[in-house]
């Protein structure tokens, strides 16, 4: 059966948006994704952190950059009580054609084999259409943080950060 988990976008959804984002000064987390990612952790589901970074496929990052920024971001987040259970990355370009670029669900099909998933009882939190997809094509549940009024069809709560997220997530799960 596996745990039920939270899939989570990194850029845009945990971090602030920042086109190619490689620098430590660039890297701000949200007070509002704090309080949510917190109130998520004391749930008891895993989390999983589920990121395109085609920075590195375009060559315009070191994938030991992109591992650095990485390990700023668990460790920031732990400082603050939160743990990531499992943190993937696609490092390739769109053109590559990868089966882990989301929308394509390699990653979750991985998190599966390594943490064991209850997809119908998790859901995956995002800011873009492709996480949505991501989400829906796995039987998870999707919350779609929006900021501009963009829909998703696969999106089954849209939210404005991550405390309005978090709420939507704790109120429609069946787990105590
Ligand atoms: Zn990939």
């Amino acid at each position: 059966m596996g745990y039920p988990s939270f899939f989570l976008d990194r850029d845009g959804t945990i971090v602030e948006f920042v086109h190619y984002l490689v620098n430590e000064e660039d890297l701000r987390i949200p007070r509002e994704v704090l309080i949510g990612l917190k109130d998520l952790a004391a749930r008891n589901f895993k989390l999983i952190v589920v990121t395109n970074q085609s920075i590195i496929g375009r060559g315009l990052a070191e994938v030991s950059a992109v591992l650095d920024l990485t390990k700023i971001l668990l460790r920031k987040l732990k400082d603050e009580g939160v743990t990531i259970n499992l943190l993937l990355i696609c490092p390739h370009a769109p053109s590559q054609e990868c089966y882990c670029r989301k929308p394509r669900v390699a990653m979750a099909l991985f998190a599966d084999e390594v943490i064991g998933i209850d997809f119908p009882n998790s859901f995956m939190v995002g800011d873009s259409l492709s996480d949505m997809k991501f989400g829906a094509e796995m039987g998870m549940k999707t919350v779609f943080i929006t900021r501009n009024a963009e829909q998703s069809p696969n999106a089954n709560f849209n939210a404005k950060d991550m405390i309005q997220a978090s709420r939507w997530i704790i109120e429609n799960s069946s787990r105590e």
